[in-house]
Parts: C-alpha cells; structure tokens; sequence
C-alpha cells in the first residue's frame, strides 16, 4: 500500500531534483515524464470530501488531495511514483 501523501497535502518529494523543469500537457499523459511511470494521479483540488469514487481512485494512487489553497497555477496531476506536478496547458495569450 503506498500513501504517498501521509498528511494530504501535495508536496514534492523532498529529494526529486524537478526545479526548473515544468512539464505542461493538454491532457493527462499515460506515462510519468520524469521517471516513466503510468501511475499518473490526478490532483483534486479543494477543501472537501472525496466522493466515493474519488476516495478509490485516491486509494488506488489514481488520485491525491490537493489541499484547501488554490491558486491560479497549480498542477492538474501528479506522478505517485516520483511526485513531479505535471501542469495543464492552457491556451492563452503568448
Ligand atoms: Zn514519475
């Protein structure tokens, strides 16, 4: 059983050199940029209760809590293995 997010909040794992690096993807990639993985989790952003079939996408690593501060730049997924946030594209001005 893996809980990457002990105290449910999202963090890079102290350790993984990801400074400078964003990686930005129009859509969940299928693989971990940084380390190869599939297990790509997506980021629920927001103070509340995961519905149920949130809390077992979370269960399974498909899925970690955000946290309650939202800002305009936070990543949409993140690695389960090696923790890189993994930012969305967003189409906008240059
Ligand atoms: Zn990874």
């Amino acid at each position: 059983m893996i809980q990457p997010w002990e105290d449910g909040e999202w963090r890079p794992r102290p350790g993984s050199d990801t400074r400078g690096v964003r990686y930005e993807y129009a859509r969940k990639p299928k693989k971990c940029p940084a380390c190869g993985s599939a297990r790509i989790a997506t980021i629920l952003w927001g103070m509340r209760i995961p519905s149920e079939r949130e809390f077992e996408a979370i269960a399974a690593g498909l899925a970690v809590v955000g946290g309650c501060i939202v800002t305009d730049d936070d990543p949409n997924w993140s690695c389960s293995d090696c923790r890189v946030a993994i930012y969305g594209r967003t189409k906008g001005s240059a």
